[in-house]
């Protein structure tokens, strides 16, 4: 990584790129995730990675960044951070050293955003530091900006929809080989609400040191040979763990899964001591206890956050409307232009291509049958 001695004199901007560096100060591991999550769409890790060592490449490329999109911020002396927790009127916004309460008054005058909350955990910041308050442990400042968002988790309180945490790059969905068996209709639906959400779906395929019979290996391929990113994982034989600490790396993660599949295990083996409230829905009380809306992420020693967020339900389908489904089964949409019907549901129409191709075996009957699951369940929004 580019240390901040290596100042190179002349070309343009030296002004602007000396006081973001000052700002930045160490290795500013949240601004290359920032800019990394914003300059690659795909998964691919080792691209990013190979981004973040090259030497030169990298000055010449922070340098573009921050000329681009902060100019004039900069020498009005902002820095970048990522929003970590609300508090009130207040957000955590952890600059990758220290974490500072920022109100976000400021920033309503620069910036509007169609939403109840301009703010919002995940949000990519800048913000004015008070130096005043540097002498205290938690230093205070201003956030003057939001960047646009992305990849959003959100849910559905009444008629409002409402952005749980921004700018989550991935879900992590866990399923266990055994104990509980895997579930691939609870996979389809994490998927399908994370793809619809713009975040990237990640199978976890955990205790595969149970799959004896390799059920759980074969499940996993065909998720697998869809494109979907995914990783084997065993608590104690620890295979599969340093891939997975991979995955999180640098990146803003929400875990998924099921009761009993080992998502705290996993997230101990892959950071000691990492203590989530991952929380379960149903398990506590009959009818499930009453979800909080406040997340927060926590910050991995590898880079990266994992969303803490009490509760996977507020990780769910509400906003997926029930036309848009076929769009998040990726292995439909070949068959889907030859349906009969320009409006087909591909439930029970004749002519129907993905039914056909159901019938001859290239669309698994799982896949199938989570399909029409879902589609039974979404109200009926065409109106
Ligand atoms: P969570 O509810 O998803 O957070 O699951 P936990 O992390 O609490 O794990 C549930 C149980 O599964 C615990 O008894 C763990 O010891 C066990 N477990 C977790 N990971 C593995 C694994 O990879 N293999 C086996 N055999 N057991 C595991
Ligand atoms: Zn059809």
């Amino acid at each position: 990584m580019a240390s901040s001695q290596d100042n190179p004199k002349g070309k343009a901007g030296k002004k602007v790129r000396v006081a973001m560096r000052r700002n930045r100060g160490k290795p500013g591991r949240i601004s290359d995730w920032t800019r990394r999550t914003r300059e690659s769409d795909g998964y691919d890790l080792e691209n990013s990675r190979s981004e973040q060592v090259t030497g030169k490449g990298d000055v010449s490329r922070r340098r573009t960044v921050t000329l681009k999109d902060s100019d004039e911020s900069a020498e009005a002396g902002l820095t970048r951070g990522t929003v970590i927790a609300m508090r009130g009127l207040y957000a955590e916004v952890d600059d990758g050293q220290c974490i500072r309460l920022c109100t976000v008054r400021r920033m309503l005058r620069t910036r509007l955003i169609k939403e109840r909350h301009p703010v919002t955990v995940g949000d990519h910041v800048q913000f004015k530091a008070e130096s005043d308050h540097q002498k205290t442990g938690s230093e205070e400042g201003a956030i003057e900006s939001v960047d646009p968002r992305r990849g959003q988790l959100v849910r559905r309180v009444g008629r409002r929809i409402q952005t749980i945490v921004a700018n989550v790059d991935q879900a992590i969905i866990v399923s266990s080989a055994d104990e509980p068996p895997p579930r691939p209709n609870l996979i389809d639906r994490y998927g399908v609400a994370a793809l619809a959400g713009g975040i990237t779906p990640v199978i976890c395929m955990n205790k595969i040191d149970l799959d004896r019979a390799g059920q759980a290996r074969r499940l996993l391929d065909r998720y697998a040979e869809l494109g979907w990113a995914v990783v084997r994982t065993s608590v104690p034989s620890g295979e599969g763990i340093d891939e997975l600490r991979g995955i999180l790396r640098g990146r803003a993660s929400v875990i998924a899964g099921q009761s009993g599949v080992g998502k705290s295990s996993l997230l101990n083996s892959v950071q000691p001591g990492l203590d989530l409230r991952i929380g379960e829905t149903i398990k506590e009380t009959g009818k499930g206890r009453h979800t909080t809306t406040t997340a927060s992420l926590i910050r991995l020693e590898v880079g990266g956050y994992v969303v803490d967020t009490p509760g996977v339900r507020s990780f769910d389908m509400a906003v997926v409307p029930r036309h848009e489904l076929e769009a998040h089964f990726v292995e439909f949409l070949p068959h889907i232009p030859h349906c009969k019907f320009p409006d087909c549901s591909h439930t029970h129409e004749a002519g129907c291509a993905v039914k056909r191709a159901l019938e001859e075996g290239r669309i698994h009957p799982q896949r199938y049958e989570s399909y029409v699951r879902l589609y039974e369940e979404r109200p009926d929004d065409r109106g």
